[in-house]
């Protein structure tokens, strides 16, 4: 996303989140590993004014992805891949994650014409012969319910190629009530378009009874809920949790996606693993029988070229600043065609077939994870 500022990205978290914390911390105490998988994700630590220096990033890529439409630029739409483009409607959340890139972003919300002239792009020749899926995300979009609907009416007035409308929340984990008749009532009317519900659960202690109601109820509306964790230093860095937490899922119906390494993000190195030792994790959980092959995710960085999940062979080489050169599939000439304003940002080169390689910052791979932290 462009305009990205160095901001103070403020402690923020609902009374659902601070009641539990409370139940938490008078149930196993504070130094427990419940309570500080749910207090290391929210509260704002001194330890965010340490920065690494080092390939530290204020954007969640760095590649310039300016979408213009009628010879002016389109607000918070973006597009990096074939299938699907992502607009951000506001980029309000209920809670703030401490190591998430929104942190960098300048508060904005889109007005009724920046979504109408992006539902007519999404539309539009030849952008529509690729485009099947339109990622909403922000912050929050199930913060702005209104907002929410006159999307969908948009995209269904003027890119009928749309087919599946995904949501990125946390708002089932961090303030449930807001799963109301009303906003169910909302999904429920994009059709025929399907919605996909995309969350993140980073620990088995956020799955409360009140967020598997939340769940439950957005799955009368969504055709898939699938889940992005993000592998978090003293949260979820164990086999022993994602265990517990994919095959929670695996009976809450919820597809596991994305295993995120935590992104290389300014003042919040303290939240990193190394990139190995979400690889030892990796294969740990897919070769060990201890859950539903069904559950298995995807461990995968987000480079500033896009996501990468991390096979045989794609880590190339390391160097000096403990940054991992990785081979993509990614070609300059794809970008350029779903966007003529893409430039390749100085991490990355095409190699000699023309497919790109990027180099990634790695985390610290510093021993118990707790060292890393501390404790409030
Ligand atoms: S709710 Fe999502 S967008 Fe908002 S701070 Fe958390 S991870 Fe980031």
């Amino acid at each position: 996303m462009a305009g990205a500022k160095a901001a103070v990205f403020r402690e923020k978290l609902t009374g659902y989140l601070r009641a539990q914390l409370s139940r938490l911390e008078a149930a196993h105490g504070r130094d427990s590993a419940e309570y500080r998988a749910l207090a290391l994700q929210y509260a704002k630590s001194p330890l965010e004014d340490r920065h690494a220096g080092r390939g530290e990033r204020e954007r969640h890529y760095e590649s310039e992805v300016h979408i213009h439409y009628d010879g002016k630029p389109l607000r918070g739409v973006e597009r990096l891949y074939r299938r699907t483009i992502l607009i951000e409607p506001t980029t309000v959340c209920a809670a703030h994650c401490r190591w998430c890139l929104r942190g960098q972003y300048p508060l904005f919300s889109l007005s009724e014409d920046d979504i109408v002239r992006a539902a007519r792009y999404c539309g539009s020749a030849p952008v529509r012969d690729d485009l099947r899926e339109i990622l909403i995300t922000g912050g929050d979009p199930l913060m702005v319910p209104q907002r929410l609907e006159f999307i969908f009416t948009q995209l269904r007035a003027h890119a009928p190629n749309i087919l599946i409308y995904r949501i990125g929340t946390r708002v089932p984990v961090q303030d449930p009530e807001r799963v109301s008749k009303d906003l169910l009532g909302i999904l429920r009317a994009a059709a025929p378009a399907k919605i996909e519900i995309g969350t993140q659960v980073n620990h088995p202690s956020e799955l409360t009874p009140e967020a598997r109601q939340a769940y439950a109820a957005l799955y009368e509306v969504a055709f898939k809920i699938y889940d992005q964790t993000v592998l978090l230093k003293g949260v979820n860095d164990s086999v022993d949790v994602l265990s517990r937490l994919y095959d929670d899922f695996r009976y809450m119906g919820i597809e596991a996606h994305y295993l995120f390494h935590c992104i290389p993000m300014k003042g919040m190195a303290h939240h990193r693993t190394s990139v190995r030792r979400g690889l030892e994790l990796m294969q740990d959980l897919t070769s060990s029988g201890a859950f539903s092959g069904r559950a298995k995710p995807m461990y995968t960085v987000m480079t500033d070229i896009g996501k990468v999940s991390l096979y045989h062979g794609v880590i190339l080489e390391r160097n000096e600043d403990d940054e991992v050169l990785l081979q993509t599939r990614y070609r300059v000439e794809d970008f350029k065609r779903r966007n003529p304003s893409w430039k390749a940002p100085a991490s990355a080169q095409p190699d000699k077939d023309g497919t790109l390689r990027v180099w990634y910052p790695d985390g610290a791979d510093d021993g118990p994870a707790e060292a890393a932290h501390e404790k409030r």
